[in-house]
């Protein structure tokens, strides 16, 4: 059979298609959960205002939840919401038998401490984990809730590399949400991690020394292709919307797709990569609050 795939198609990862599988998997444990146990598992959704990125994101992952069979429950609040009325409801889905998962989506207003509103949320049921209990527990080797988009990286890396030890892994970027986290992830998986960030040293030399690249700053393609070690596995977090003399706009990663793909042995795409990476690892982290809060084995 004549196979029309490239040497350089091989090489993208495609995001889209691993997390198809990923949701898939988790429809699959809704349905044995709704006939074995009778449990349907619940996510909430919390949009506070208008910022029209988080209503398509919000959007998105109640329709993906929904078409994996588990429950959606959307609360959108004005952007005047006051912090106490937030804390309130987050109180209340705390103590909702029928939700598993809560997330609240950022950003918030500014007169909203966001870390005040994720403290408040029940750390079975930080489905983002964001909570400190979580990344606690994740920087010292506990099972816990774990971030969905470093979660979404390791899978695709996983994809790639049968055994990552000894493996050096550089992070660049350190955000609480992506970065931390996705070093732990490395180095639970015994890579030999670096982490990089706005004051680290000559960039360029220290990627090129990376096998696995990890780009999460949020700077349209910073990381150039001649940052990459020929046969390193790139994964590329950023998105980044950019403006074309046309006046229309595009996205694009923290990579310089077109000249990494020519060096790296498995680069992913933006969009197509990790993004939708992050919606499968919300749904897996979903059906995961809900075995273990109600207890059900697997
Ligand atoms: P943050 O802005 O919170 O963190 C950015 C990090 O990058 C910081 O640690 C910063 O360093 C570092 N950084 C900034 N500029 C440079 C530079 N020139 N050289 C080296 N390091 C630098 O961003 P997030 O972690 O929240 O997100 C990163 C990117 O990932 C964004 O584009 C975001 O849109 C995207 N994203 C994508 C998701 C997905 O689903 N695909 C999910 C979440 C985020 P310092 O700490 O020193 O300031």
């Amino acid at each position: 059979m004549h196979d029309a795939m490239t040497q350089a198609d091989r090489r993208i990862i495609d995001g889209k298609a691993v997390a198809a599988q990923m949701v898939e998997a988790c429809a699959r444990d809704a349905e044995v959960m709704q006939s074995k146990f009778g449990v349907r598992p619940g996510l909430a959704v919390v949009l506070v205002g208008d910022n029209p990125a988080s209503q398509v994101y919000v959007r998105n992952k109640a329709r993906e939840t929904e078409a994996a069979g588990m429950a959606s429950f959307k609360h959108v609040l004005p952007a005047d919401t006051a912090q106490a009325a937030l804390l309130k409801l987050v109180t209340d889905l705390n103590a909702d038998p029928d939700v598993d998962g809560i997330l609240v989506q950022l950003p918030l207003p500014s007169h909203i401490d966001a870390q005040a509103v994720i403290d408040a949320i029940d750390p079975d049921k930080d489905v983002d984990g964001f909570h400190y209990a979580n990344a606690g527990k994740l920087s010292i080797g506990r099972d816990a809730l774990v971030p969905c988009t470093p979660m979404g990286c390791m899978h695709l890396i996983r994809g790639r590399h049968r055994d990552l030890a000894g493996l050096h892994a550089v992070v660049l970027g350190r955000s609480n949400i992506v970065g931390k986290p996705m070093a732990q992830l490395l180095l639970q998986a015994d890579c030999t991690v670096t982490m990089a960030h706005s004051r680290t040293r000559d960039l360029p030399a220290l990627c090129r020394t990376a096998d696995i690249l990890v780009a999460a700053v949020g700077r349209p393609e910073m990381v150039r292709g001649d940052w990459i070690k020929p046969g390193a596995t790139v994964i590329d977090v950023g998105i980044n919307r950019i403006g074309l003399p046309n006046g229309k706009s595009r996205l694009v990663g923290d990579v310089a797709f077109a000249e990494s793909l020519a060096v790296a042995g498995a680069i992913t795409p933006v969009p197509g990569g990790v993004g939708p990476m992050t919606i499968a690892g919300l749904l897996s982290n979903t059906i995961r609050a809900c075995k273990r809060r109600r207890r059900l084995l697997d």
